[in-house]
């Protein structure tokens, strides 16, 4: 099976110019939900918790529970608690799920600034406060998500306007019920919109990984992919000229040619639309269609760079870079290399 190779110096470059942007690493919250975007989430936890840094975003309680120990506080996106766990926050997506959280649980409560998605709309506030205390839960955060950090439009104006009257309410009601709250809003996008951050903390997860794109008019920060995807050759052809590759044969080799297999397909993550028309960074063509464990290249290389920017990728088959990486074969081969 292919091999995921990642680069501590990226990483490290990467949250340099993140502390830099946003005023500290007391700032950043890494975000590892989802295997850490594919790169596995365990040994970017180890690292990051190495460079300083406290505080962890996941989805699951059961990611929590891999990464607890590098950390403060892990905040919990999208799950109910199963235990008390002095360490973890849960997000509460909406007003209606409030009775579903235990007693005693923490709890940061997500609000709606525009995005309509999750969260309690603006005017919900002092009724979710209520429920929260009532629940006897322990409100410590209040939070939002911005729907268009990396495109330059009014939108991140008004959601962080928005914002900013909520953080204004939810510090006068939450004296009143003797809660100590933090507040968050940006994502990687939001973190590169404004020279200073005015919240506790951002949740940093794809410029982490250095495959943050901003829109061409806004600012990009320099900073440098983490993962690359190798793959380990099975077998080579010498193909004659006219021979067709793969099933239903839908690459002809238009001259003579050698095409070799390699150890990883659309089961470990290589999207399948990619077929005939993906070429390596090296510049090796990949030759017909993507198998389910397999995928054949214009070479004989025994170890083949698939790719070391997940974004290239997925231009080649109409995607983002985030889908890319996030469906990485979780049993795929994953080592430092620097
Ligand atoms: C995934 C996620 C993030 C991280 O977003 P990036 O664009 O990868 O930085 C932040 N906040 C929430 C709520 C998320 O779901």
């Amino acid at each position: 099976m292919g091999t995921i190779k990642l680069s501590r110096e990226a990483l490290i470059h990467n949250f340099d110019i993140i502390a830099h942007q946003v005023g500290g690493k007391d700032k950043i919250a890494v975000v590892l939900k989802d295997n850490a975007y594919g790169h596995g989430a365990v040994m970017i936890a180890h690292s990051a918790a190495q460079y300083g840094i406290k505080q962890a975003v996941v989805r699951l309680e059961r990611e929590a529970d891999e990464v607890a120990e590098f950390f403060d506080n892990v905040l919990i996106l999208g799950d109910y608690p199963t235990k008390l766990n002095p360490t973890y926050s849960y997000v509460i997506n909406s007003i209606e799920a409030i009775e579903r959280f235990a007693r005693g649980s923490r709890v940061e409560l997500k609000i709606d600034t525009g995005m309509h998605r999750n969260g309690i709309v603006l005017s919900e506030l002092e009724e979710a406060f209520k429920r929260i205390n009532q629940a006897g839960l322990v409100c410590v955060g209040v939070m939002s998500h911005l729907r268009a950090s990396d495109t330059l439009s009014s939108e991140w104006f008004w959601q962080r306007r928005n914002f900013d009257e909520i953080k204004a309410k939810a510090s006068v009601l939450a004296q009143s019920y003797g809660w100590r709250l933090r507040f968050h809003l940006s994502n990687s996008g939001g973190a590169f919109r404004s020279s200073a951050c005015e919240d506790d903390i951002v949740r940093v997860g794809i410029a982490l990984y250095g495959c943050l794109e901003m829109e061409h008019t806004l600012p990009q920060p320099d900073l440098k992919p983490v993962l690359s995807l190798w793959g380990d050759r099975v077998a080579t052809r010498a193909l004659k000229k006219g021979e067709r590759v793969g099933y239903n044969g839908i690459y002809e080799a238009i001259s003579d040619e050698v095409v070799s297999t390699y150890d990883l397909g659309y089961a470990n993550g290589l999207d399948r639309l990619a077929s005939n028309r993906y070429t390596t960074p090296e510049g090796i063509a990949l030759r017909g269609r993507i198998s389910m464990d397999n995928a054949a290249f214009a070479t004989d290389k025994d170890e083949l760079l698939i790719f070391n920017n997940a974004n290239d990728y997925a231009r080649s088959v109409g995607t983002i870079g985030y889908e890319i990486l996030a469906c990485l074969d979780k049993d795929l081969k994953r080592e430092w290399v620097n």
